[in-house]
């Protein structure tokens, strides 16, 4: 049998797990100043260098490079600044009267040795967000970014390499042969980004060491729009989730549930929605970017095609180019059932549009499919809002507009089930990657000792008295 000896990565992987405690045991001041240096290295030395990355490797405009991507990673690391030193400290807590004699607090300590495997859809933020929570708890890390996009992800094995020593944070670029190599050694802590498929088999492997997890996946995120919702805003909000970053967002909305009776008046909204953003040929708007790859947009394309087969109306796009990688800002409706767009997560531009009769007929549809890391409610009607809300279960809501909830760094970001297991962001990446340590501290007087063996009459009278003490 092979052993964790024959890993190519045994040596980094010893190197990092030799260093965890004295890196565990730094202080909020040492986490903050290597945090800086990271905020330093994206702000300043490769901010030009990460949009064109970016730019190559999924024609990501300029502006959402900033608003996505470097933003983001500034943001998460500045709040952790902010409150890192409040986290870090002892959390008292009260001793029940059954312990007289003893005080009880506990810590967040460091996991360990950490594995980071992130995604293509929003490549630094996705790997350095994580990265950013786990240095604030005090951890070593691995990271495996995305094949997909290369240019990025040699950069930020550049950027780590400035910043960092291997013992404490390492990158290694490859394919999914790096990943199963990596997932087969013994991490304290894994935190996957990516489809839930690929989290099934991080889980299992995982599961060979008893690593703890988080898991932030995707699926299909449902939006209701209700005949109380104002149309055009709705519209307006929803174009700009969907075709974000050509809609390659975990957070994406993935289709629309609307009343039957307004859904010709929403649709006429989102195409002149459309056309004021991207204008009459998106293929041509330095707003709009491309898929990632050719697999990506073969696997979109035959979407397409499936629904067109199936008879559904394209009520706007529908055009491509491959060499472009280009897919038109599309809305389908009169869609079947099993068509592929209904069934699979579609993180690409095509919005299929579903209509319901009831409230209640639009929350057994929802419930009929896996749990989603996002559902979206327009609506102006608090009853109707409060009744989606809780006759369903997401990772996460925004009502009245679309991601947002994704930028609030005080809100807890993860799935439930097959979108997700664990959250981050915040406080809450903090915890993800700290193990919650109990501790009890015992003074000369120990009333639990009272209890001890031998066992006598008037002991099992006190046993019973100190019950009521709990
Ligand atoms: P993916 O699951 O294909 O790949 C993610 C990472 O896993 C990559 O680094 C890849 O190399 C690695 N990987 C692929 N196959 C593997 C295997 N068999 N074993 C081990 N590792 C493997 O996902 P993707 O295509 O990069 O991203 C799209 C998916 O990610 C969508 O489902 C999307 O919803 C989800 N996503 C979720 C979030 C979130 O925060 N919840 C964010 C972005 C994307």
């Amino acid at each position: 049998m092979k052993t964790h000896r024959d890993n190519p990565f045994f040596d980094l992987f010893s190197k990092q797990k030799s260093n965890q405690y004295k890196v565990g045991k730094t202080t909020y001041k040492e986490r903050i100043k290597k945090l800086s240096l990271l905020q330093t290295a994206i702000e300043k030395t490769y901010r030009k260098a990460i949009q064109e990355a970016l730019f190559e490797d999924l024609g990501k405009p300029q502006v959402e490079s900033e608003m996505t991507e470097i933003y983001q990673i500034i943001g998460d690391i500045k709040f952790v600044k902010k409150h890192l030193r409040q986290w870090m400290q002892k959390q008292r807590v009260s001793t029940p009267m059954s312990m007289l004699g003893s005080s009880s607090y506990y810590v967040y300590e460091s996991k360990g040795v950490c594995l980071i495997i992130s995604p293509w859809n929003f490549p630094f933020n996705l790997t350095f967000g994580p990265l950013i929570s786990a240095i604030a708890a005090g951890n070593t890390a691995i990271i495996k970014p995305s094949e997909m996009t290369p240019r990025s992800s040699s950069l930020m094995k550049t950027i780590v390499e400035s910043v960092f020593n291997e013992d404490e944070v390492a990158l290694i670029e490859g394919e999914v042969e790096v990943a199963t190599a990596l997932l087969a050694l013994p991490f304290n802590h894994i935190f996957f980004t990516g489809s839930p498929q690929v989290g099934k088999i991080v889980m299992e492997a995982a599961a060979k060491n008893l690593a703890s997890v988080t898991l932030e996946l995707g699926g299909k995120s449902p939006t209701v729009v209700d005949k109380t919702s104002n149309l055009e805003l709705a519209a307006k909000r929803i174009v700009w989730g969907k075709f974000l970053n050509s809609g390659q967002i975990c957070v994406s909305p993935d289709y629309v549930l609307i009343d039957a009776e307004i859904k010709d008046e929403f649709i006429e909204h989102c195409k002149k929605w459309i056309k004021t953003y991207y204008g009459e040929t998106p293929e041509t708007s330095d707003s709009y970017g491309k898929i990632v790859t050719k697999k990506h947009f073969k696997r979109l394309n035959s979407y397409l095609e499936d629904a067109r087969e199936k008879g559904a109306k394209v009520e706007i796009g529908g055009q491509d180019n491959e060499t472009q990688k280009y897919i038109a800002p599309t809305i389908l409706t009169e869609l079947k059932e099993d068509s592929k767009v209904l069934k699979e997560e579609i993180f690409g531009p095509l919005l299929p549009i579903v209509t319901y009769k009831t409230l209640e007929e639009a929350i057994e549809y929802i419930n009929s499919k896996e749990r989603p890391l996002a559902l979206y409610i327009y609506s102006k009607s608090k009853k109707n809002i409060e009744k989606i809300i809780s006759n369903t279960r997401a990772g996460g809501t925004c009502i009245n507009n679309s991601i947002v909830h994704y930028a609030n760094h005080n809100l807890p970001f993860g799935g439930i089930n097959n979108s997700g297991i664990g959250k981050s962001h915040g406080f809450h990446g903090f915890k993800a990657f700290s193990n919650e340590r109990a501790i009890v501290k015992q003074s000369r007087f120990g009333i639990t000792e009272l209890l001890f063996p031998p066992y006598t009459k008037a002991k099992e009278k006190m046993a019973r008295f100190t019950i009521k003490w709990f």
